[in-house]
């Protein structure tokens, strides 16, 4: 079986370490990590995932310009972009979604089951039963 890989872009590496655990906890996925969007773009043109998580707040590239710019490409155009906003920040919602971003969760996640279901809602169940 060929697990479905996702990237997870963040560029607070406690964050990124909790997501890596947490999506491995989740079912049979392949994590892909990186700390900006600039990161994030090489290495979705390579490895093409089947979904990206973005924080949108990061140095470099941050998540609403490589999404943006992830929407002009041929393989990401439709991919799906999960963005993670900071708590409380109606706005950084609504930019995401203009952005292309295909769903948000607020940060920090206190319930991981709403992620999965995120998750689940695009990639399909991939718990082994
Ligand atoms: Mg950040």
């Amino acid at each position: 079986m060929n697990s479905k890989k996702i990237l997870v872009v963040e560029d607070n590496e406690d964050t990124r370490e909790i997501l890596l655990y947490r999506l491995r906890s989740m079912g049979s996925y392949e994590v892909l990590l990186a700390s900006n969007g600039k990161e994030a773009l090489e290495m979705a043109a390579r490895a093409r995932p089947d979904l990206i998580i973005m924080d949108l707040k990061m140095p470099v590239m941050d998540g609403w310009d490589a999404t943006k710019e992830l929407r002009r490409t041929e393989w990401g155009k439709d991919l799906p972009v999960i963005a993670l906003t900071a708590q409380a920040m109606e706005r950084d919602e609504q930019k995401a979604l203009d952005a292309g971003c295909s769903d948000y969760i607020a940060k920090p996640i206190l319930d991981y089951a709403i992620l999965r279901k995120k998750i689940e809602k695009f990639l399909g169940d991939n718990r082994q039963s």
